[in-house]
C-alpha cells in the first residue's frame, strides 16, 4: 500500500535543533545549537517536584491545570508584569508552550483564514498554522533593529486575518519589543478581529535592566491577546514542558477545548513545583538574568577575539553573528562544517525563514558553563583561521 500522509508533516525535515544536536553528539562538538542551559534550575523547585512524585497525587490533575498553579501564575504576572488575571477563568496550564501554540491555532483557525507571521519565525509556527488550515502572510523584520513597522503589518492584515503570531523577546534575534512596539502593533490591528498569539516564553530572560512588557499589559491589545509562557524557560529546565496560557475568558475557553484533546493535562508533580517556584523564586530569576548577561558578554568577547562581530542581544540566551563580511552566503553549510570540522554546533538563522531567507547569520546559545563557552570561542577562532588563512593574517 502507499501511505497517504498529510503533506504538511510528510514534507518536513526533522527540526534543525534536533539535527544539530545529533551532529554535535557524533562529532563530540561543543553544542551551542539547540537552546538549553547547563544550569540545573532552582534546587528547591526540583525538590518540590521530587517530593510531589513521592508523596503526592500522580493521577490526572484537572484539565485546566492545578488550581494552585493557576493562582500562582496570576500572582506572578501581577507582580512582574502588572497584569490582573482571574485564575479560574483566565489562566490555563498546557504541556509546554508548544502545546499552547498548537491549541491556540486549532481553536482559532478555519481553512482559508489568514495568519500573520513575522520572519524570522520560530520553527514550530508555520507547520502548526498550515496544519490548522491557515494561509500564512509574512512580515519580514530586518536587521539590525528588527522593529515592527505599522505599514508593513497593515499591508497583510485584512478581513480574513484570524491571528497574528508574535514572539517577544524574539527567538532567534534576541530582540526585546518595547511598549512603543506593542502600540505599533495595536494601531496596525485596530479595526480588525485578529487575535494576537503572544509567545512570551522568554519573558524572564532579558538583560541590561530591560523590562518585559506583556502584550496583555498593552491596552490596545489586551482584549485580543492569548499570552503564552513556559516554565521551562522561566526556571532553566527546558525538559519540563509546563506552559501557561492567559487570555480573556471567552478566548481561553476556546483554547481549552483544543487542549482537552491534545494532551488534556500535564504531570501534577511538575505543576505543583512550578506553582511553588512562581511564588518563591524571584531572587533566583534575577540571579539567572545576571549570570546569563555575564555569559553573553564573555562569549561575545570570545567571538570578537575570533574576529567576528556579534549582533546585540537584549533577551533570550542567543547571540547571533552576521558572517556576510567573511564571505559566507550559505549559513547551513557553514554550520555543518563548523560542527563536523570545527567542533562547535550552532543554528543557521535561514531555518527561521519561510521564503527568501537571510543566509549569512548563525545563532549561538550562550547558556552554558564558562569553560564550554571559552572552548567554543577557541575552536571557532581556530576553524576560521584554517578556513581563511590569508585573510586572517592581514
Ligand atoms: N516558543 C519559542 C519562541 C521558543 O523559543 C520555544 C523553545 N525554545 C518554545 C516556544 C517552546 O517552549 P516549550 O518547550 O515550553 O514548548
Ligand atoms: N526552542 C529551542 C531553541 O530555539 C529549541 C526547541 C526544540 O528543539 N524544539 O533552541
Amino acid at each position: 500500500m502507499s501511505y497517504r500522509l498529510n503533506p504538511v508533516y510528510a514534507r518536513l525535515p526533522v527540526t534543525v535543533f534536533e539535527r544539530m544536536s545529533q551532529l554535535a553528539r557524533v562529532h563530540d562538538a561543543v553544542n551551542l545549537g539547540q537552546g538549553f542551559p547547563d544550569d540545573a534550575g532552582p534546587e528547591p523547585v526540583r525538590r518540590k517536584a521530587a517530593e510531589a512524585v513521592l508523596d503526592g497525587w500522580n493521577q490526572y490533575p484537572p484539565m485546566m491545570g492545578l488550581p494552585e498553579l493557576r493562582a500562582a501564575a496570576s500572582r506572578h504576572y501581577q507582580r512582574w508584569q502588572g497584569v490582573s488575571l482571574d485564575p479560574e477563568r483566565e489562566v490555563m496550564v498546557t504541556s509546554g508552550a508548544t502545546e499552547a501554540l498548537a491549541a491556540s491555532l486549532l481553536a482559532l483557525v478555519e481553512p482559508g483564514d489568514e495568519v500573520v507571521l513575522f520572519e524570522p519565525i520560530y520553527d514550530a509556527y508555520l507547520p502548526l498554522a498550515l496544519r490548522a488550515g491557515a494561509t500564512p502572510r509574512f512580515v519580514k523584520l530586518t536587521p539590525p533593529d528588527w522593529r515592527l513597522d505599522e505599514n508593513a503589518i497593515r499591508a497583510v492584515v485584512g478581513p480574513r486575518t484570524k491571528a497574528v503570531l508574535f514572539n517577544n523577546p524574539l527567538n532567534p534575534t534576541g530582540t526585546v519589543f518595547t511598549r512603543d512596539d506593542l502600540e505599533t502593533l495595536g494601531r496596525a490591528l485596530a479595526g480588525s478581529d485578529a487575535v494576537v498569539i503572544a509567545d512570551e516564553v522568554w519573558e524572564h530572560v532579558i538583560f541590561d535592566g530591560r523590562e518585559h512588557v506583556s502584550t496583555l499589559a498593552a491596552p490596545s491589545l489586551a482584549d485580543r491577546t492569548i499570552k503564552i509562557g513556559s516554565a521551562g524557560k522561566m526556571f532553566s529546565m527546558t525538559g519540563w514542558k509546563v506552559g501557561l496560557v492567559c487570555a480573556r475568558p471567552e478566548l481561553l475557553s476556546a483554547v481549552g477545548k483544543a487542549h482537552q484533546f491534545l494532551t488534556f493535562t500535564t504531570p501534577p508533580s511538575l505543576q505543583a513545583a512550578v506553582a511553588y517556584g512562581l511564588d518563591t523564586q524571584d531572587d533566583w530569576i534575577h540571579g539567572m538574568r545576571a549570570a546569563l548577561e555575564a555569559k553573553r558578554d564573555r562569549f561575545s568577547a570570545g567571538l570578537r577575539d575570533a574576529g567576528l562581530k556579534p549582533l546585540p542581544t537584549g533577551g533570550a540566551y542567543f547571540v547571533n553573528v552576521d558572517l556576510g563580511p567573511l564571505g559566507v552566503d550559505d549559513d547551513l553549510s557553514f554550520c555543518e562544517r563548523l560542527v563536523t570540522e570545527g567542533g562547535v554546533a550552532a543554528i543557521p538563522v535561514s531555518s527561521f525563514y519561510a521564503e527568501d531567507p537571510v543566509r549569512t547569520v548563525v545563532r549561538f546559545c550562550f547558556a552554558k558553563d564558562d569553560a564550554k563557552l571559552d572552548e567554543a570561542a577557541r575552536r571557532i577562532s581556530a576553524f576560521l583561521d584554517r578556513r581563511r588563512p590569508q585573510a586572517r593574517e592581514k
